[in-house]
């Protein structure tokens, strides 16, 4: 499952009300988010106000929250609609950075601007296949990482998130053009095999190894390929082989993966961080939000 067991019983633990529960989210995520923020915004101060309206976020659209959803996923996702609307209300001349935010990717139906409103009956349907299909290609990507077929999933990230042809791909990793369409065409029959019993209205034909297709947008916005914190701690320690290696710096770097890039540089500060400054945030944003965990109905 792409939640932590943690992140679960937090979750739980916050919508019964619990402030210690609460504290230990904000304390779990502000690093990350604060150093996302910071590659938007070049003020501390800016990033961290962000990061506190974003919890506030989080709070008020609990009683939407799928538990099925990974934590940091939805956190990520109230914060570019946070970065977005900030960035939107810049003078023109300034907003060079809304581009890399890319509005479109923005899961706005189940973010609903924190509105917490009923879902329709549609809409949860959409809401299941969508999640039977994040839950199917991240099922694949850990089935390749165990199995060290990292370029696979390397061929499938340069099609998805960057967008690229089949020449290009090829070019790029030195393999033929007929090497890289076989390689298309073993993924969509593993895609195929994993997904046949979901709902999904996909029809896992080439189409879909494209990045303005289903796929490629849930690929993007639900970070199907993004590592685990833990193993990007691995990385830093320089404990992983090579081929785990080589996949990460594609993954954070060339595909640039703004949210591993965060992840990264939060973890890379931690030890020379400011604990007096973490703590005080981490405060700050709970001194502002705990009044509505207390208002939560049961
Ligand atoms: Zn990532």
């Amino acid at each position: 499952m792409p939640t932590g067991d943690a992140d679960t019983y937090l979750v739980e633990a916050v919508q019964r009300g619990e402030p210690a529960a609460w504290r230990e989210v904000i304390d779990r995520y502000q690093g990350r988010l604060v150093s996302f923020a910071r590659r938007m915004l070049a003020e501390r101060s800016d990033a961290e106000d962000i990061v506190q309206e974003t919890f506030l976020g989080l709070l008020r659209s609990l009683p939407n929250y799928d538990p099925n959803r990974s934590l940091e996923t939805y956190l990520f996702a109230i914060l570019r609609n946070k970065l977005h609307d900030h960035l939107r209300r810049r003078p023109k001349g300034q907003r060079q950075s809304l581009d890399q935010l890319e509005p479109e990717d923005t899961p706005q139906a189940w973010i609903d601007r924190d509105t917490p409103s009923g879902h329709v009956a549609s809409q949860e349907r959409l809401t299941a296949q969508r999640a039977a299909l994040v839950s199917g290609l991240r099922q694949w990507v850990e089935q390749c990482t165990l199995a060290g077929r990292f370029q696979d999933l390397i061929v499938i990230e340069m099609l998805v998130v960057l967008g690229l042809r089949n020449k290009e791909v090829a070019a790029d990793l030195g393999l033929t053009e007929t090497a890289v369409a076989g390689i298309k065409f073993r993924v969509l029959e593993q895609w195929r095999a994993l997904l046949q019993s979901a709902p999904s209205a996909t029809e896992w034909g080439e189409a879909e190894l494209a990045r303005d297709s289903t796929v490629g947008r849930i690929w993007r916005e639900e970070g199907v390929s993004c590592l685990k914190r833990s193993t990007l701690g691995r990385y830093l320690l320089g404990v992983l082989d090579e081929d785990w290696n080589a996949y990460i710096e594609f993954h954070a770097e060339q595909a640039d993966c703004d949210r591993c890039h965060a992840n990264l540089a939060d973890l890379r500060s931690e030890e020379q961080r400011d604990a007096a400054a973490h703590e005080q945030l981490r405060e700050r944003c709970f001194a502002s939000s705990v009044g509505f965990l207390s208002q939560r109905p049961g």
